[in-house]
């Protein structure tokens, strides 16, 4: 059996201090990197909620120790993720949208019940020219792509054992302009019925993860959270538990 670990988080300033090694295109998944000239747009239009409390979720923090949020303007729209098809080579394209689709409506769902600003929705799917990463000419979309190929998956700098990862890039106070995720489909067999005794992984509980990196949270301490590290063949978690709901109503619902 597979080993068990669950994703890997990567996150990338919009002005890098150290410039990275473009991959270039491979196989229509280019990672953009920028250069030196590059300069975030100040002041802060806002600031995020308190950084967080011992509930047990942890957020997502840049170089200088600020947390990650999205601005009320994006959140005011509705996050929108995009589906890069054809998806998975596990799932139909349908049954793919549809589990992302429940995806989102979970997040969405309980942000308000706790009267959190924050929504997501799917918009239109995109194809290959869709970029995993982001690009000062824009434009941007937060992309949901599955990469076929072991050898791609090492090109993106992930564990062979990684399920899946999600890039965020933001600007130097904190804000996120971007957020894409990548599913290791070479590596792992995704389901929407996965089996410990065939070491298959639940397709709806790694998307659900991934949103919640996509929002600026890490890993939780908590071992029940849907942000959790770890998801072993078999096992689902489909629905936030209360400490995911702490990050998301602490992180998105101040006022
Ligand atoms: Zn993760």
């Amino acid at each position: 059996m597979k080993p068990a670990r669950f994703d890997d988080q990567a996150t990338m300033p919009r002005c890098p201090r150290h410039s990275r090694t473009a991959l270039g295109v491979v196989l229509s998944i280019a990672l953009f990197t920028l250069g030196a000239a590059c300069e975030d747009p100040p002041p802060p239009v806002e600031s995020p909620c308190p950084r967080q409390t011992d509930a047990g979720y942890v957020r997502t923090a840049n170089d200088g120790g600020l947390v990650q949020f999205w601005t009320s303007t994006d959140r005011a729209a509705c996050l929108t993720f995009h589906q890069k098809l054809p998806g998975t080579a596990d799932l139909g394209d349908s049954l793919e949208t549809s589990l992302v689709e429940a995806a989102l409506l979970e997040w969405s769902s309980q942000a308000s019940g706790c009267g959190a600003d924050m929504c997501l929705r799917l918009g239109e799917p995109v194809g290959a020219d869709a970029i995993f990463g982001f690009t000062l000419d824009g434009p941007n979309r937060n992309v949901i792509s599955a990469v076929p190929d072991a050898d791609l998956w090492r090109l993106l700098g992930e564990p062979e054992a990684s399920l899946a990862v999600t890039l965020t890039t933001y600007d130097q106070y904190g804000r996120l302009l971007d957020a894409d995720i990548a599913l290791n489909d070479g590596g792992h067999t995704l389901s929407d019925d996965p089996k410990a005794s065939e070491g298959t992984l639940d397709f709806a509980s790694t998307i659900l993860h991934e949103l919640g990196h996509a929002l600026g949270f890490a890993h939780s301490i908590d071992d029940e959270a849907v942000m959790w590290f770890d998801l072993r063949p078999g096992e689902t978690r489909r629905g936030l538990n209360a400490t995911d709901r702490a990050g998301l109503c602490e992180a998105y619902g101040c006022r």
